[in-house]
């Protein structure tokens, strides 16, 4: 691969040790609820990994398990008795909910001084006022640290991200265009015609689709850096019976100038931001 590699091992490790520091700072160490409903295995993968970041960093975690057939009313009475507790201090709802449950009601349920996932009406909304300075999102705001970690500079830059999703996509793109990062953004998705050449006038391209590979070679612009949102379950022979792959074509590597994996890109980013939140919620009530 000719591209730098955009590591988000050593990036999420650095936004730790900063951590590290804030946390010992803190009248008392922050409280992180994690609720997870049903029996989702990729849910349940997701959940440990942040259990493991909160243990790495002196972060208390509850976890609450809620059963896949459980009454919608179980999880929100949930939310509200978290939202009243005044020892837990970030509270997350692990995605995707059962079928029938409503993900953005559960969500602008969480009181948003707690909302450490970034989605409530509330923090997004100060987002797109212009205000970054609260809650967001934590994939799009891991991707805008490893950004600026890679010393990848934006202003002026044409960036294409491809995905307008509420918790990907959308905020990506405010976050790219907001005041100091500075890049002219367009947003792509499943209707945007010709997304190749699109995509070849961009400087960054952010790619988060969930299709495998989507992204090809003949796309990239030389010398563009390719963030690699995605992650798509690929089965295969092995004795898991599966592979991850990301949105993006491993051959643009060899176009890129610099280009983040899958695994260990955004991934270990994404938890690396949800450790930084839960810091900030906590350092804002105390
Ligand atoms: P999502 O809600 O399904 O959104 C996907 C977006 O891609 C939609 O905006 C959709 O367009 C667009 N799209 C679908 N097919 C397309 C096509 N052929 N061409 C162009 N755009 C297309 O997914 P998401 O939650 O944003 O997640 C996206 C990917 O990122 C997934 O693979 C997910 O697993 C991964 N992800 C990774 C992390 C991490 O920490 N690494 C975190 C979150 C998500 P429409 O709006 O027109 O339907």
């Amino acid at each position: 691969m000719g591209a730098t590699r955009i590591d988000g091992n050593a990036c999420g490790a650095a936004v730790e040790a900063a951590l590290a520091e804030r946390i010992a700072a803190l009248a008392s160490p922050p409280h992180l609820a994690v609720v997870i409903v049903g029996n989702d295995p990729a849910s349940h993968v997701y959940v440990g990994a942040k259990e493991r970041a909160c243990a790495r960093l002196g972060i208390r975690s509850t976890r609450i398990d809620i059963a896949e057939d459980a009454d919608y009313s179980e999880v929100v009475s949930t939310v509200k008795k978290l939202n009243a507790d005044t020892d837990v201090n970030g509270i997350l709802v692990q995605s995707p909910l059962p079928k029938g449950m409503d993900e953005v009601a559960i969500t602008d349920l969480i009181d948003p001084s707690k909302d450490v996932d970034g989605f409530h009406a509330q923090n997004l909304g100060r987002l797109v006022q212009g205000d970054a300075s609260g809650l967001l999102p934590c994939t799009p705001a891991g991707v805008m640290r490893m950004l600026e970690w890679a010393n990848v500079d934006l202003s002026g830059k044409r960036a294409v991200v491809i995905g307008r999703s509420r918790i990907v996509g959308m905020p990506q793109s405010l976050l790219l265009a907001q005041k100091g990062a500075d890049a002219t953004v367009t947003i792509a998705h499943s209707r945007t015609s010709d997304m190749a050449a699109l995509c070849r006038e961009a400087d960054v391209i952010i790619a988060a689709v969930g299709r495998s590979n989507m992204v090809m070679p003949d796309w990239v612009k030389p010398g563009a850096t390719v963030i690699d949102v995605g992650v798509n379950r690929v089965d295969d022979d092995s004795e898991k019976g599966y592979h991850l792959t990301g949105d993006v074509h491993p051959d643009v590597g060899e176009v890129a100038g610099a280009l983040s994996p899958v695994p260990g890109g955004v991934g270990p980013m994404t938890i690396a931001m949800l450790m930084s939140n839960t810091v900030r919620a906590t350092e804002m009530q105390q």
